[in-house]
Parts: C-alpha cells; structure tokens; sequence
C-alpha cells in the first residue's frame, strides 16, 4: 500500500473513531499533535525500509534505516505484527511522557491513541495486499484478506489508485457530510 493511502487510511479510521465515541473537551494543540500522531503512526510500521521518507529526514537516517531495517527482521516483519504494535505502543507513550513538558496543555492520552489508531489502520490496510501481514509473529504466517492471495491488492497498481483511493475519500467524505453538525460543534465549543 502507498503512503498516501495509508495516510487517507489512517485520518478516515481516526475520524470513524472520533465520530463514534464520545470526546470529552480538549485544547487546540492536543487536536492539532492527534492529526500528526495519526499521520505518524499510519506509516510508522513501514520505517523497516531503509528508504522509509523517515530515515532521509534524520542525521545518518542512511545508515540507521538500514540498521534498523536488519534488527527488526526486514520489511513487514516485527513492525507489521502484534508484537511490534505493543512494541510501538510502550514506546510511543514513553516518548510522548519525556516530550510532554514541550507542550503541557496536550493531552496525551490522545495522542497515544490517535497513533495507535493510524498504526492498527495500516497493518489493516497492508493485510489486503498481496504480501499479507505477519500478524501474530513470531508465528511465521502472513496474514491477508481475502485468503486467497491471487484476489488481493497489489501495492501502486491501478486498483489502488482508481479504485480504493478514491474509495476511501468516498467514506471519509460521507463520514463528514453525515456528522457535520456534531463535528462543527465540537470544535467551537469544547477545542480551546
Ligand atoms: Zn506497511
């Protein structure tokens, strides 16, 4: 799956989530640090590439994508499983506690989750592709949907950009258009 489609994937999940259950009020730098945290998270698990757009964005990313690339098993393998998903979450949330102090008035709470929601919408989304989703490693299966490989996704290929893209706009822009009031009015009364 390409990172556009995840990261549509990702802000569409988030969005279900945030219409369906109940937000109690929060400050403005929370919902602005939740719409990175989404982003961030929908294409963490594929920071296992050494070409990851992460690793050209940070000192000796060429080396350090590579090396981690080798620790966590290659591409869609720790990252792309249960495991990693634990893995990123004790680590998000440990990061977000030592980052906190930059931005006192985010909760988050939030945030930890608007990751995990991005991160558990991309190993969704990477299990309707041809290669699956090593789900429950160290068990050595991948898992997709459907079963039969031959009827999956393949990545970058014409029924992801003509056909599930503009799929996922289509929710999303539904999403939207059927909550409207209830997300204006979040936003004017309970982000400050
Ligand atoms: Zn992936």
């Amino acid at each position: 799956m390409t990172g556009r489609t995840h990261d549509l994937a990702a802000f569409t999940a988030l969005s279900f989530v945030a219409v369906l259950h109940p937000l109690s009020p929060m400050s403005l730098s929370t919902l602005l640090l939740c719409l990175l945290a989404n982003q961030i998270g929908g294409i963490a698990p594929d920071i296992d590439q050494p070409t990851a757009p992460f690793w050209h964005n940070i000192a000796a990313g060429k080396y350090a994508g590579k090396l981690f690339s080798a620790l966590s098993g290659g591409h869609r393998f720790l990252t792309h499983s249960l495991l990693g998903l634990v893995g990123f979450a004790f680590g998000v949330r440990a990061l977000l506690n030592v980052l906190h102090p930059i931005v006192p008035s985010a909760d988050i709470g939030y945030v930890w989750w608007a990751f995990m929601i991005g991160m558990v919408s991309h190993l969704i989304m990477d299990s309707f592709t041809r290669e699956g989703v090593p789900w429950l490693l160290p068990l050595p299966f991948k898992f997709g949907f459907p079963p039969v490989r031959r009827l999956r996704i393949v990545t970058g290929k014409k029924f992801e950009s003509i056909i599930l893209f503009p799929g996922i706009v289509v929710i999303c822009a539904v999403l939207y258009a059927t909550h409207y009031q209830v997300i204006v009015y979040f936003l004017k009364h309970n982000v400050s």
